[in-house]
């Protein structure tokens, strides 16, 4: 979903954070910038979907996980510049838990997928909302 103000275009998207067995899933991709990223899966909210099935859709076709949604986590919004543009971005957050592996159907976009215990995940994701979110499920998911 886009919606267009002044100066300013706002994005809104819906992604998950996949936890099995004290292992979390993480993708890596290459960001705007051209750099080489650990984060977590999500996308754009599509017209007639909510946050949960855009969130669960991403993740599916992004990781290859049909997955079930735990609880909702908390959300992150960033600005970056897309096209000399200033776009705010919130990303709805998901806790899920993995049901069953299909393919992943993103290759261009997903270079690897990877499950890590919480020191290795910390290490390797690159964004302080990412951080944010790991902090809160080390926290309760003990
Ligand atoms: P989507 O996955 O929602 O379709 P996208 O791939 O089009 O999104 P983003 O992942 O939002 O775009 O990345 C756009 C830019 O925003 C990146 O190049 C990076 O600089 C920055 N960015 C991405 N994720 C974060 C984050 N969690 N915190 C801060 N900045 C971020």
């Amino acid at each position: 979903m886009v919606k267009k103000k002044k100066g300013m275009n706002f994005e809104y998207s819906a992604g998950g954070v996949l936890y099995d067995q004290s292992q979390i899933l993480l993708i890596e991709v290459e960001n705007l910038q051209g750099k080489i990223v650990w984060t977590f899966p999500k996308g754009h909210i599509e017209t007639g979907e909510d946050a949960r099935m855009a969130a669960l859709r991403e993740v599916e076709e992004e990781t290859g996980y049909v997955s079930e949604i735990i609880r909702e986590l908390p959300r992150i919004s960033y600005h970056f510049m897309r096209g000399g543009v200033l776009v705010r971005k919130t990303v709805r957050w998901f806790l899920m838990r993995p049901k069953e592996k299909t393919e992943i159907k993103t290759k261009d976009e997903v270079r690897k997928a990877s499950w890590m215990n919480y020191d290795k995940a910390e290490k390797q994701l690159a964004y302080p909302g990412d951080h944010h979110l790991l902090r809160v499920i080390r926290r309760e998911m003990r």
